[in-house]
Order: structure tokens, then C-alpha cells, then sequence
């Protein structure tokens, strides 16, 4: 049977369940908390155990799995996310490596690489190989997918060799991509097209934040390649409405898509983008969060015809076919 990493170790696919493709436990900079939220708005404790209660919630709203793509440029750090993974044995969390940039490639990559002044093969392949196989920063826990950017500014020097990167872990290792993706501009379509020359085999590839557009010929084009579209920022309703969201859904079940959609909600137990502000401006969206999608959306999707084999197919079947390696 294929197997899976978890953050608690491997697990068989079948054993993922219901699972949310794309949430943060944690999206939370070293440098930020180090040298201002120490002192202010960041304390490890409480926010731990609020993490715990929030996905012990999801947990009871049904949700087995969670797939946290959170890499470097969004403050991955697993020492914290197992401590709180112990705390929550009734759930999976599945961690990637990649790297999250809109433009150029970190400094401490820029200099190291193929005829750069440290001339050498790309060490981004090898730290997100190692991540993968080894696991990640001696904690044993391994990678169990890639993620990258492609934004409204395209594919700029630095976002296309991070893709590339990513392209090529994925031939060498097998593990599947999410590449997050600005749907007003339509920048999947650049994502879809520099996978396929890199040639990445397209259903292994969620299209994150596909599901911010309500464009369904822009979906379905998406779709058609293979790609599995990521429906996942429900609650995010500053991008696209959550009506919105599910009339697109139902409409691409009625087209036969349910079997290239995924579901999610992109919230996190705690962001730092809001520093001291964080609680003040989650209460702003109070749908953005883990429950959103088992309380409102599942329903509101039955409402609009979408059937329950067609609800495990993008909760269940469609994350267990993406993890499965080698079909
Ligand atoms: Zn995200």
C-alpha cells in the first residue's frame, strides 16, 4: 500500500481521510518574532496551545488531515509544528519544502548555484531532496511535497528558477508540487506551461488559489492539462465570496471536474503579517478559518447538487491520488 509522510511519520494513504489540502499551522518569521514579537505580541505558549484547541476543532468537525505548505519565505519551523502535532493525535499534518518568493531568489541562494560565484550544482535541488528523503533540519520529519510562487509579476528570473528547481525534485523524487498562483492574473496558466516543458507530470500539481477566480474557462483549461485545482481559500472573502466560490465548484462538478478540485481554507492558527493586530483582524473574516468549509461550504454545495460521492472526492479521493506515488 502507498505510504505517505506525516509529521508524526509515515502513514498509509488510505489513511489520510478527509483532508484539507493547503493550511498553515503556523505562518510566522524567525527574524520578526526574534527581534519584535518576543517582547510584544508573540507568546510560544499560548499560541501553541491555541493552535492545539483550533486543530482539535477541526478534528471534531471531521477533518483528518491537514497539508501545511509552508516553506522557507513563510517561516516553516517543524520543532514547533510537532509539539503541537503530539497534542493532536487524531490528526495528520503533512509538510512540504520549496520556497515561497513572489520575485527573486533569497540572497542566501543567490550567489550559490551554476556559474555563480560558488559555482555548483543547484543547491536548492539539493536541500529540497534532502528534505524529502533525509527529512528536514535533523528532525526526522520529511517533506512530503514541493510548493513554489508564481505570482501577478510572472515568471521573473528568481520565481523561474525556484519552479525549475522545484520541476526537477519532483522528476528526481517523485514527490507531487502546489504552487501557489495569482488568479486575477491568470498565472496558473504560466505555472502549467513551465511544468509541462520541465516535464512534470501535471497531476501531480495543485494550482493553489485557483479557486480565487469565478473564470470557469480559465478553470477548465487548467483542469484540462491534468492539473488539480486548488479550491482553497474559503473565508478569504476579501479574494472571492464564499457564494461565489461555491457556485464555481458545483458548476465544475456539473461539467465532470470532481475529480480535479481540492478544498481548503489557507488559514493558519496564527499569521505574523498582522503582528499585534492578528486577533483583531481574524475577527474581521470570522470564516477563515479550519471549520468553515465542514460547517457552511459542504452544505451549501449539496444545496447546489454536488453529491456526497462527489464531496469525498475532493476531500478523500483526490489528496490520497496526489500522494500516491506512481500513478
Ligand atoms: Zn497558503
Amino acid at each position: 500500500m502507498p505510504t505517505v509522510e506525516t509529521v508524526r511519520g509515515t502513514v498509509d494513504v488510505s489513511a489520510l481521510g478527509r483532508t484539507l489540502m493547503h493550511e498553515h499551522v503556523f505562518v510566522l518569521a524567525a527574524e520578526h518574532v526574534q527581534n519584535y514579537g518576543a517582547a510584544a505580541w508573540w507568546d510560544e505558549e499560548e499560541r501553541v496551545q491555541d493552535a492545539v484547541a483550533k486543530l482539535r476543532a477541526a478534528v471534531a468537525k471531521g477533518i483528518t488531515t491537514i497539508v501545511d505548505p509552508t516553506v522557507w519565505g513563510l517561516g516553516r519551523y517543524i520543532p514547533r509544528v510537532q509539539r503541537i502535532a503530539e497534542q493532536v493525535p487524531e490528526l495528520n499534518i503533512v509538510v512540504a519544502t520549496g520556497l515561497y518568493s513572489y520575485d527573486e531568489v533569497p540572497h542566501q541562494y543567490e550567489h550559490r548555484g551554476p556559474g555563480l560565484l560558488v559555482d555548483m550544482p543547484e543547491p536548492m535541488v539539493e536541500d529540497f531532496t534532502r528534505d524529502i528523503v533525509e527529512g528536514i533540519a535533523g528532525t526526522g520529519v520529511k517533506a512530503a511535497f514541493l510548493k513554489c510562487v508564481v505570482e501577478a509579476k510572472g515568471l521573473t528570473p528568481g520565481v523561474e528558477r525556484i519552479a525549475r528547481a522545484v520541476a526537477r525534485t519532483h522528476r528526481e523524487t517523485g514527490a507531487p508540487i502546489t504552487v501557489h498562483t495569482s488568479s486575477p492574473a491568470q498565472a496558473g496558466r504560466l505555472a502549467v506551461d513551465l511544468f509541462a516543458k520541465e516535464g512534470v507530470d501535471l497531476s501531480k500539481v495543485v494550482i493553489g488559489h485557483a479557486g480565487d477566480t469565478n473564470d470557469l474557462d480559465y478553470l477548465m483549461e487548467l483542469a484540462d492539462t491534468g492539473a488539480i485545482l486548488g479550491m482553497d481559500r474559503f473565508g478569504l472573502d476579501v479574494y472571492n465570496s464564499t457564494p461565489d466560490r461555491v457556485r464555481t465548484i458545483a458548476a465544475l462538478c456539473e461539467r465532470g471536474y470532481a475529480d480535479r478540485m481540492v478544498l481548503s481554507h489557507d488559514a493558519s492558527c496564527f499569521i505574523d503579517y498582522w503582528a499585534g493586530a492578528h486577533d483583531q483582524v481574524r475577527s474581521t473574516m470570522p470564516n477563515w478559518q479550519f471549520e468553515h468549509i465542514s460547517d457552511e461550504v459542504l452544505p451549501a454545495l449539496r444545496e447546489l447538487g454536488v453529491s456526497d460521492a462527489q464531496l469525498d472526492q475532493m476531500l478523500v479521493g483526490n489528496p490520497r491520488r496526489y500522494f500516491t506515488r506512481g500513478i
